[in-house]
């Protein structure tokens, strides 16, 4: 579905991403982790076209995307739940989940998906006419990832969905991302809590300085000493 080849980004003189090669298989959940700087942002805001590449590949269901401009490749399918949330302030939570829908046009599939974000996400439901401002940090999270299933993605990039929130709201958003996936939405996912990400990923690889350094299923990684060791703590 995803096929990244080789790909190089810089930041001026520094280069984030040096010839980083993975593929997203469909229906998958991929996990990409990595210690703070590792450039798994930069590899995010790479797919989704916010930054500029230096060279190599990206295609999305067989076309390349590589130069393609942010608006259209989620007019894709290809969606991303940035890191910190940026839900829209002084918007309510339904305004914020319609701005998700903003470039759909078929409006009884927008009230479905509507629907369905209010069952997935109850506590939405709830706090529908409230200022998203006003939410905790994990509904914050949640309606971020309510506004991106808006968009009606085929892929899903999520930007570190556990940053900043208590195990127990970790372990919820973890199993809500499993079941946006068992619902048919393909998955990347962007970590640090590699026990986490691991354990969930069909598929995952761990990027270092600007390297895919190792790459395997999720248990695979999980059982590795060297992943042990740098990233779980044993
Ligand atoms: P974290 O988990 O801390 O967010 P990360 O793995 O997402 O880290 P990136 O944010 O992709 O890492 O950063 C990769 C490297 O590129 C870092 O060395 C960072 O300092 C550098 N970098 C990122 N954005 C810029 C920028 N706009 N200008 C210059 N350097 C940047």
């Amino acid at each position: 579905m995803l096929e990244v080849q080789d790909l190089h980004v810089h930041y001026g003189v520094i280069e984030a991403l040096k010839g980083v090669t993975m593929q997203v298989e469909q229906g998958k959940i991929v996990s990409l982790i990595g210690a703070n700087g590792a450039g798994k942002t930069t590899m995010l805001h790479a797919i989704s076209g916010i930054v500029k590449k230096s060279s190599g590949t990206i295609q999305f269901l067989g076309e390349d995307i590589t130069k393609t401009k942010p608006k259209n490749i989620v007019e894709k399918g290809l969606v991303q739940v940035p890191e910190g949330r940026r839900i829209f302030t002084g918007m309510t939570v339904y305004e914020n989940l319609m701005m998700g829908a903003f470039l759909r046009k078929d409006k009884d599939g927008i009230q479905k998906d509507l629907k369905r974000c209010y069952e997935l996400f109850p506590i939405l439901n709830e706090r529908t006419s409230q200022d998203a401002a006003t939410l905790s940090g994990g509904e914050q999270q949640m309606l971020a990832m309510a506004r991106a299933l808006m968009a009606k993605p085929k892929l899903l990039l999520l930007d570190e969905p556990s940053m900043g929130l208590a195990p127990i709201l970790v372990k919820e958003i973890f199993s809500i991302i499993e079941e946006i996936n068992r619902n048919g939405t393909t998955i990347l996912l962007i970590e640090q809590n590699a026990k986490m990400a691991l354990s969930i990923a069909d598929k995952a690889y761990v990027l270092e300085t600007g390297n895919i350094v190792l790459e395997g299923t999720g248990k695979e990684l999980l059982n590795s000493p060297n992943v042990q060791k740098a990233y779980l703590g044993g």
